[in-house]
């Protein structure tokens, strides 16, 4: 008998869902770049109600939604304060630098949050020596500090110190939904203190491909501009927006299930010789040290039992929770270590 494989690498291997594919088939489609595709153009104004914001763009990915944002609010030259371990500065190719040609202030947060005083301090002043500082980005859930959740009241006071110096600020949300659904508040709770916001449609939420980058309508015309510079103007793109109307209207509510996984998966994890991180959401990091083994040697173990895991750090191992993974998967996990650490 075929192995199932229990891959618990990232929510982004959540394939779409039945009532998505029949949305797909039946999708109305026009020339999105000539905005003539009206399952794009619902999408979009979808997500601008949901997340409060004047207009939105779809895009093709979350990296290109953020690139677009920093394009878009800054000139290249600028410095960009955010966070150390965040998904922008960390896993985005270097796009910041190459793209916009910004430079980056990076700052350590506290389990992925930004200190509002730590903000300020590294904001410049008018100065002929100095870089402008133009954008402030967060990151909610924090994906490297483990699917952290940054609370609406530590994001407003960064929000207050940004806005006093007048500067904007860009929210990385990949995982916002995540963050709202795991505090029980709405979602524009968050997104009333960022100007720009991007969020994934592709990772917990199912969608086959995409992400929306949302913000006020002047903002958003403008990053459409760049978007198509970066050749992310789709044309038939209702097909793939399709699916996204569903990740937004019904998906949400359920990542409450993946949250109840994770926390299954830490409690277990807890009683082998690893260090398990704190977990608000979906994502359980595990540091291996106890085990003797590093993350890839771990890894490779859990592979031989047909259980796949992401490594984050020469003795960190990330599993991310999704709508695939069953309370049984966790169990199989348990085993798994029992056999590997016996
Ligand atoms: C996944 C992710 C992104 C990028 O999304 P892609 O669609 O993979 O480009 C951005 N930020 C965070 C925090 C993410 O987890």
């Amino acid at each position: 008998m075929e192995r199932k494989i229990i891959d618990l690498r990232s929510d982004t291997v959540t394939k779409p869902t039945e009532a998505m594919l029949k949305a797909m088939m039946e999708a109305e489609v026009g020339d999105d770049v000539y905005r003539e595709d009206p399952t794009v153009l619902r999408l979009e104004q979808l997500a601008a109600e949901l997340l409060n914001k004047e207009d939105a763009l779809f895009v093709t990915s979350g990296t290109q939604g953020n690139q677009v944002a920093v394009l878009t609010h800054c000139h290249n030259g600028d410095e960009v304060i955010l966070e150390a371990d965040s998904h922008l500065f960390y896993y985005e190719g270097g796009a910041m630098a190459a793209l916009a040609g910004v430079q980056t202030r990076t700052l350590t947060g506290s389990r992925g949050a930004l200190d509002a005083a730590q903000v300020e301090r590294a904001i410049r002043e008018k100065n002929i020596h100095l870089p402008r500082t133009t954008l402030i980005c967060m990151e909610n859930t924090h994906n490297r500090a483990g699917g952290a959740v940054i609370s609406p009241e530590k994001m407003k006071a960064v929000y207050d110190v940004a806005h006093a110096h007048g500067i904007p600020v860009h929210l990385d949300g990949a995982r916002l939904f995540n963050a709202a659904v795991a505090l029980g508040r709405d979602v524009t709770e968050f997104t009333q203190y960022t100007d720009s916001v991007q969020i994934c449609l592709s990772k917990g939420l199912s969608a086959p491909v995409g992400s929306i980058l949302a913000g006020p309508k002047d903002y958003i015309e403008e990053a459409r501009w760049w978007r198509k510079k970066l050749g992310g103007g789709m044309r038939q793109a209702g097909y793939l927006a399709a699916p996204g109307i569903i990740a937004l209207t019904e998906m949400v509510n359920r990542l409450a299930e993946d949250h109840q996984h994770a926390r299954l998966l830490a409690e277990g994890l807890s009683k082998f010789p690893v260090r398990v991180l704190p977990v608000d959401t979906n994502i359980v990091l595990i540091d291996t040290q106890g085990t003797g083994m590093t993350a890839l040697e771990l890894l490779a173990k859990l592979s031989e039992e047909g259980i796949r895991a992401s490594d984050f750090d020469r003795h960190v191992v990330r599993f991310t929770t999704h709508r695939h993974i069953t309370e049984q998967d966790i169990l199989d996990v348990f085993q798994a270590f029992e056999k590997i650490l016996a």
